[in-house]
């Protein structure tokens, strides 16, 4: 079987904890009349988790928060539920997902940090040929 290697692709992302986090939430705030507070209207991105059939008063199988702790997001496969500290990508298409932290950091790292290794493998290279290049 051939083999393939991913290509580098640059990807947006931001954490995503509670509601009115994701950028593009677009949450608006209203005071309650009778002065007791305020409340943010639901995210456009993330939503609230919410279930005919489930009360959000459980813990999550995954993280172990209560599920009213959580969101919910459309994605290209349907709906997904988000875990506070998930990551949100937005990937080439402008499609958003969730990714698990762990995953997220073993795959993904800021585009700075790329091309600063990026750099010192080319100057290790270039350093490697011009050696080469001396003992020739
Ligand atoms: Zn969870």
């Amino acid at each position: 079987m051939a083999k393939y290697k991913k290509k580098p692709i640059i990807i947006e992302a931001e954490q995503w904890f509670k509601n009115g986090d994701h950028s593009q939430d677009d949450c608006q705030q209203f005071d309650y009349t009778d002065g007791s507070g305020s409340f943010l209207t639901e995210g456009k991105i993330v939503r609230y988790y919410r279930h005919p059939q489930d009360s959000g008063d459980r813990s999550c199988e995954k993280c172990g928060k209560m599920m009213h702790v959580h969101g919910w997001i459309d994605t290209l496969e349907g709906g997904h539920i988000v875990c506070p500290g998930d990551w949100i990508i937005t990937g080439i298409a402008n499609e958003k997902y969730p990714c698990k932290d762990a995953i997220f950091q073993a795959t993904y790292e800021p585009v700075e940090e790329a091309v600063k290794r990026e750099r010192i493998h080319t100057a290790e290279a270039n350093a490697e040929i011009a050696h080469m290049k001396g003992l020739l």
